[in-house]
């Protein structure tokens, strides 16, 4: 045996062979097993925790869907318990899920993690080192999901009068020490977690950047049906200039337009972006007015696009005229703060609703550029055999959502169906061997 084939016997020693590995088990994960049952692949899901684990551990106790139970579903299954247009509980998320892997059988391997992936030397697939034992794989999905490690900017101040986190880590007001609050980022998270805040009695400031803002509903649709008919969940590409938008929307209270001024009416403190801290003192950029009116024209656009769709549909919709009534500007917004004392004003707690970034340091193959970000198209990676799903914009808009990674995992289930095709695919010689095999075999023991 050569060096290699010696290494790789020792390492692969009592291991488990499968065609299609699926790391994770969150929506993603779920969907693919589907397709590729469906397609009769055989393949196999590891989850290091219980199956929807971010919905429930890693979200706040009051967060619902941002979308009504009619749209952010799969196919297979409705929330049959909700009237179609509530939004349905981060519990309710995950039972669902747990419902769904139920109803096909899905094979999901729970509270086992993946360590590494790495490519075989010497032939087709991928050995994976797991915390129960290595796996062989042909081929490895990794839907572990958009939103892996939560981002705090450098600017964070190092200072221990202030007791800082992540919205990750963000459960509820009775948490937080007595106090205001300074919340940094102006998308859902950040949005409903100030809310949640400031309806809970505490001084709250929020930092808001550049956002959009659909209305919850217009004209008896919600939003999402209106992305929808307008195709903008099909939107393959970010638009130029919104790479960096984060987008505000709400399920909470029954679903709710999120308009900072009615925030502020209900006694927000809106500042701009946030720039740096000093000795205790918060700096923002003056951008808040700006980022307003640009949040503004993104709601007013989709009002418009929406009656352009009616009128041009003959659609039998209800007219909405005081959805373009706007709040008076707020003195927040007026008399900007640039600088705030962050002890003066009485915020002891800091929580950064910044984002999330990937993490594929396990993942030890060919599939990934320099900055450890996925090379894929449409989820098939440049690494043959290896597939991203659920990642922002894998193929769309919609790529992050529930409903929307059902339909990408199809795509990669199809794809991987096909190379299962040109793999088993023989040429005349080799059917020929083949069907001779067994008249041999009965000759020779015949002649026995
Ligand atoms: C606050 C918040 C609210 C959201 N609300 C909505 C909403 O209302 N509607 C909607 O459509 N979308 C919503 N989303 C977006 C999206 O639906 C969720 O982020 C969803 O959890 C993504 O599912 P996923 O399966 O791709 O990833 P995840 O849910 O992150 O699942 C990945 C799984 O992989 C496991 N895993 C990771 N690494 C490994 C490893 N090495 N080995 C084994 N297992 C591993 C994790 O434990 C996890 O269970 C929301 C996101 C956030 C952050």
């Amino acid at each position: 045996m050569t060096d290699l084939k010696q290494q790789h016997a020792a390492r692969t020693a009592g291991k488990t062979e499968i065609d299609t590995l699926i790391v994770g088990a969150g929506q993603a994960g779920v969907a693919m097993s589907e397709h590729l049952s469906k397609l009769g692949v055989p393949h196999l899901v590891l989850e290091r925790k219980r199956i929807a684990e971010r919905w429930r551990t890693e979200r706040w106790d009051s967060l619902v869907a941002n979308g009504p139970a009619w749209h952010d579903r799969f196919p297979g299954l409705e929330f049959d318990d909700l009237d179609p247009d509530a939004f349905a509980s981060k519990e309710r998320i995950a039972d669902y899920f747990e419902d769904y892997a139920r109803q096909f059988n899905a094979p999901i391997r729970t509270g086992v993690e993946v360590k590494k992936v790495e490519r075989n030397a010497d032939r087709p697939g991928f050995i994976v080192e797991t915390s129960e034992g290595v796996i062989e794989a042909r081929r490895v999905v990794a839907a572990t999901g958009p939103f892996q490690r939560p981002l705090i900017p450098p600017i964070a101040p190092d200072d221990k009068r202030f007791t800082q986190m992540h919205s990750v880590e963000y459960r509820n007001p009775q948490q937080l020490p007595e106090g205001g609050v300074l919340v940094v980022g102006g998308g859902s998270s950040g949005v409903q977690i100030a809310d949640e805040l400031n309806r809970a009695g505490r001084k709250v400031y929020l930092s808001v950047g550049p956002h959009d803002r659909p209305p919850r509903s217009y004209r008896n649709r919600d939003f999402v049906w209106w992305l929808g008919v307008l195709g903008l969940w099909d939107m393959e590409t970010v638009q130029p200039g919104k790479e960096h938008v984060t987008i505000a929307v709400s399920g909470a209270h029954g679903g709710r337009t999120i308009d900072f001024r009615e925030l502020a009416q209900q006694g927000i403190t809106l500042v701009g972006l946030t720039k740096s801290f000093d000795q205790g003192v918060a700096s923002f950029q003056p951008d808040l007015a700006a980022s307003l009116a640009a949040g503004d024209e993104n709601y007013l656009s989709l009002l418009d696009a929406a009656d352009a769709y009616i009128a041009r549909n003959g659609l039998d919709l209800p007219e909405e005229p005081e959805a373009r009534k706007t709040f008076a500007e707020p003195a927040c917004v007026t008399h900007p703060i640039l600088e705030l004392d962050l002890a003066a004003a009485g915020v002891t707690t800091i929580i950064w609703a910044t984002g999330f970034a990937v993490d594929f340091s396990w993942l030890q193959v060919d599939a990934l550029d320099e900055q450890g970000k996925p090379r894929h198209q449409r989820g098939v990676s440049s690494e043959p055999g290896i597939y991203f799903l659920g990642l922002p914009w894998l193929s769309r808009r919609g790529s992050t959502f529930i409903w929307g990674v059902w339909h990408d995992a199809k795509h990669i289930a199809d794809h991987i169906a096909t190379q299962r095709k040109y793999s088993a695919y023989q040429d005349a010689t080799q059917r020929s061997v083949e069907a001779e095999a067994p008249v041999q075999a009965a000759t020779r023991l015949g002649a026995r």
